[in-house]
């Protein structure tokens, strides 16, 4: 199917005026919420832009569940005590979660650790966070339309209920988690390998689970058993064959990240397209219900168990990359490589998923680091980045994209887009390393 971007020329200028900002963040997922209050307790008046009616993004819209990359990765986890790699926002949001009941302690995941999140309480810690630092919000909005002179960005055109507006700001940072402003202002985008991406997830919660009973024959590693794997490669109804389960704060009840989504055809999708994202949609369903059919059939301790409800939507983990003024690439992630403009530490394992069985490639008592500059996109003034768009390789991005660090690169940006106003300074022209100085001098203050 073929879409048009182009309306008439003229009919941005028409359009009634919602406001003029210091900053407008597009999207209010991980990235979004961190770059949003951060922006506005350096001071600047904030616009946050969400189409959804909360923030959280996929991590409440697709019930991503945990808290990933916040620990380093070792050999043994079981019985030692994880180590915290990552702080700032990403610790403030956690113990504010924590503090507030809507955060597990950490639970193993193979050779590291994870948080369960509850999604109503994260959709509300982050509407208080973004209320508290006075963040202007707009929920059931979508930006559609980006308002430029040649490469300079100056506002964006937003589609509601009411018809179409506009706003303008300073500075703008797109966490839509698909660059769609980078990519409606015509700047070059890339997607996955050579256009596949990971195939998405649609992640549902069972109850009633006797927890005593399944963690026996489960084990206290959340990824699958070796048994778990066997059975499943017996279903073939069921299209992925290595799991991940997480015991949630609520008693009895189970979070399952366990369905690989593809076309009906088997054919991978890009959920860019809305035909595809509706047969995501559709195909998700079937699966998950199969999959809890399995649970309640094979698992102890499930035999009770109910089917609490889907995620909202099905979990979309990669679409449009930026192109940047730097691209972390996988050698770098893989010999765990250190940047003097480094702006977050990433111990998370290469977690890809394409095939029947997610490929993990762990990185042992090591990090690397995400430089500045992924967040820059080449050409283009007034717009960076943050989240899982950032400019990467393929793989790369199946280890950097994770929440920790994507409240990370949202903090980044906002410094950045603070430090770029006061100095009239062009993001392509910011030093990455008085950046990497920034963030570790602000890390312990959140
Ligand atoms: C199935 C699945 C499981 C995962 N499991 C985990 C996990 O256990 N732990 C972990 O840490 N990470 C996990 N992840 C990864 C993590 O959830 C994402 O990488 C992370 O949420 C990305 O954050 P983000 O802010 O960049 O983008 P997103 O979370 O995608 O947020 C983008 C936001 O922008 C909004 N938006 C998009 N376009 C527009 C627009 N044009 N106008 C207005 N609003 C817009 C969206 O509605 C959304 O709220 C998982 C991801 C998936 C898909």
């Amino acid at each position: 199917m073929t879409y048009t971007l182009n309306l008439p020329s003229n009919y941005k200028s028409n359009l009634p005026v919602f406001g003029n900002f210091d900053v407008i963040v597009v999207g209010g997922g991980p990235a979004g919420i961190s770059a949003a209050v951060t922006a506005a307790e350096c001071g600047r008046s904030v616009l946050i832009i969400e189409r959804r009616a909360f923030c959280g993004g996929a991590a409440v819209s697709g019930m991503s569940g945990t808290i990933c990359g916040l620990y380093l990765t070792v050999d043994e986890p079981h019985g030692t005590v994880p180590e915290q790699l990552i702080f700032g926002f990403a610790e403030r949001f956690r113990r504010t979660l924590y503090t507030e009941g809507g955060l597990t302690n950490p639970q193993v995941y193979g050779k590291t650790w994870v948080a369960t999140h509850d999604c109503a309480t994260y959709k509300r810690v982050s509407n208080d966070l973004l209320r508290g630092a006075g963040v202007t919000m707009l929920l059931h909005t979508q930006m559609i339309d980006v308002i430029t002179d040649e490469n300079t960005l100056n506002g964006v055109v937003l589609h509601t209920k009411s018809g179409f507006t506009s706003a303008y700001a300073k500075r703008i940072i797109d966490c839509s988690g698909d660059a769609d402003v980078v990519y409606r202002m015509g700047l070059k985008t890339n997607k996955g390998n050579n256009g596949v991406i990971q195939n998405p997830t649609m992640i549902f919660k069972m109850g009633n689970v006797d927890m005593k009973t399944y963690l026996d024959y489960w084990g206290h590693d959340t990824i699958s058993p070796p048994k778990v794997v066997d059975m499943l490669y017996a279903h073939d109804e069921l299209l992925r064959k290595k799991v991940w389960l997480f015991p949630t704060v609520n008693e009895g009840e189970l979070l399952v990240n366990a369905t690989k989504i593809t076309g009906f055809d088997g054919r991978a999708l890009d959920v860019t397209d809305p035909v595809d994202h509706t047969e995501a949609e559709q195909f998700s369903m079937i699966q998950a219900r199969a999959f809890f059919k399995f649970m309640v059939d094979n698992v102890p301790g499930c035999e009770n168990s109910y089917f609490i409800d889907y995620a909202p939507e099905v979990g979309v983990r990669q679409t449009r990359s930026i192109d940047g003024v730097a691209r972390l690439m996988n050698d770098d992630v893989v010999n765990t490589r250190k940047f003097k403009d480094g702006i977050a530490r990433t111990s998370w394992p290469i977690e890809l998923h394409y095939g029947a069985k997610p490929k993990t490639e762990w990185l042992i008592n090591e990090y690397y680091e995400v430089p500045f500059h992924t967040l820059v996109p080449k050409v283009g003034d007034n717009i960076i980045v943050a989240g899982r768009c950032l400019s990467s390789e393929h793989e790369a991005l199946a280890s950097c994209r994770v929440t920790a660090q994507c409240f990370e690169y949202g903090r980044a940006a906002a410094l950045a887009a603070d430090l770029s106003i006061n100095e009239n300074l062009p993001f392509q022209q910011i030093d990455g390393v008085q950046m990497a100085e920034l963030m570790e001098k602000t890390e312990h203050r959140q």
